[in-house]
């Protein structure tokens, strides 16, 4: 195996779910966001320990991942997230697959293919609340809703919506959480009081889940609280004991030393002041150590961090391991890790200017993932 490895604890991740549940009442079901490769982490064996620790349902971004699972054996409830073109529809209804809905168009035509093929479509109706992204307007909700009642070889899952801001604690932010959780709750009245039933409203992801209790409704989508990651700095004052479930560790695997003046890697940015051992490191852009976090990445290394030089290539990247060389070849290096010393994809996030959801998704197939139960 390469020396470069994703280790994934899925004791940590079993860890978070039971946290997040302290957040629900008993009767809230969990579906556990999976797209992405389960944001890096592998999506079947996130699924697996997902079901186990309690998950009614998984989610997915394609109806790809979605066959994935089926195929990999998964038989729980799949929620597609993302929506799926007319060309996909039979993949759709073959594998059980529940997208969201938001169209006259498309329900039918899944209604259409759903009669061919002499099945029963499972779908959620998606109304968009403010992300404006996906979803229908609240003032069609009842007429869709009363579309797919009825079309005959269609069931009504469920009726989602998406928040914005349910992570951030500006009042601004927060007014328009309420008000998007007040267009939902209406536009799901509205249709009930049509008599059309639908037993799975859901609208939380991890910002709503800590934030607004009001908005769990039926079930919830606790993707990067389950990977052990909150959605946003400011939501450290909310008491949940997160654990990060990936670590991203690599080997040094050459020593060289070079003279004061050197330089190292591509375009020569950086240059020794001194006499100094570097170390090279196969791990690079194209597994998703983002090149932005040249010249601010520090790696562990025996427990010390030592600062990666020069451009981070595509492949390898080089660290100063200084005039006195404490660390042997061989050496494994933590990029990012779990325990109370280690960078974490927070850390990364901050120097890259970007987000943990980035982080940990982009660490992509190339490296192989290690599983602890
Ligand atoms: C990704 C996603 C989620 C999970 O979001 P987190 O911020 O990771 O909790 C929930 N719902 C939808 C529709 C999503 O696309």
């Amino acid at each position: 195996m390469r020396a470069t490895k994703a280790i994934i604890h899925l004791d940590n991740l079993k860890h978070n779910i039971e946290e997040i549940k302290r957040f629900l009442k008993p009767q809230v079901k969990l579906c556990i966001p999976v797209k992405a490769d389960a944001y890096g982490h592998g999506a079947l064996q996130v699924a697996i320990a997902a079901i186990k620790a309690g998950a009614h349902a998984l989610a997915v971004a394609s109806i790809q991942e979605g066959v994935e699972l089926r195929n990999a054996g998964i038989v729980c409830p799949i929620m597609s997230l993302s929506l799926p073109t007319l060309a996909e529809l039979d993949e759709i209804l073959l594998n059980n697959i529940e997208p969201l809905v938001m169209d006259s168009e498309f329900i039918s035509a899944l209604n259409e293919r759903a009669y061919r093929l002499n099945t029963i479509g499972r779908v959620h109706l998606k109304i968009d609340t403010g992300m404006n992204r996906i979803g229908c307007a609240p003032e069609q909700a009842t007429d869709l809703a009363l579309q797919i009642a009825d079309s005959q070889y269609l069931e009504l899952a469920g009726i989602a919506t998406h928040f914005a801001v349910a992570d951030s604690y500006t009042q601004e932010d927060i007014r328009f959480t309420h008000e998007q959780i007040r267009s939902f709750t209406n536009a799901v009245h509205t249709i009930t009081a049509h008599s059309i039933h639908c037993s799975c409203v859901h609208a939380a992801n991890s910002g709503a889940i800590l934030n607004y209790p009001e908005a769990h409704f039926d079930m919830v989508r606790p993707g990067i609280l389950v990977y052990g990651y909150l959605p946003s700095a400011q939501s450290k004052k909310q008491k949940i004991q997160l654990r990060p479930t990936m670590s991203l560790v690599t080997q040094v695997v050459l020593i060289k030393n070079i003279k004061k003046g050197n330089s190292v890697s591509y375009g020569c940015r950086w240059t020794a002041s001194e006499n100094t051992y570097i170390g090279t490191l196969p791990i690079g852009y194209a597994d998703g150590l983002s090149r932005l976090l040249t010249g601010k990445l520090k790696v562990k290394i025996g427990g010390e961090f030592y600062p990666i030089v020069g451009t981070i290539c595509m492949d390898q990247c080089m660290v100063d391991l200084g005039p006195t060389l404490r660390i042997h070849r061989w050496d494994e290096v933590e990029i990012f890790g779990c325990s109370e010393k280690s960078n974490t994809a927070e850390t990364l996030a901050e120097q890259a200017q970007t987000i943990p959801y980035e982080i940990i998704s982009n660490i992509n197939k190339r490296v192989p993932r290690v599983y602890f139960e």
